[in-house]
């Protein structure tokens, strides 16, 4: 009879480990998913080549796109809005 529950025990507790150890690789494999890191950016050879200067109407912050995968990219974010172009110069 002792026995008997011990071992019954025993299964219940290796019931929870197993549980828990499924609840933690499913926690950790959302986290991962969560947080991955995004796509890689495409090869040098992808990118072209460009000069482009954006700035920011809210707080006046002016930026230089040298690169972007295509030819016109949507304009960068700056205090939560899109910032607009200044002088596109292709040289
Ligand atoms: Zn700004």
């Amino acid at each position: 009879m002792i026995v008997a529950l011990s071992v019954g025990s025993v299964v219940w507790f290796l019931m929870g480990l197993v549980l828990m150890v499924v609840l933690w690789r499913t926690g950790m494999a959302m986290l991962q998913a969560l947080s991955a890191p995004p796509a890689p950016p495409p090869e040098p050879g992808e990118l072209r080549k460009m000069n482009m200067r954006y700035r920011c109407e809210v707080c006046g912050v002016e930026l230089k796109l040298t690169l972007a995968p295509d030819e016109d990219p949507p304009p960068p974010k700056h205090c939560l809005e899109d910032m607009t172009v200044v002088a596109p110069l292709y040289d």
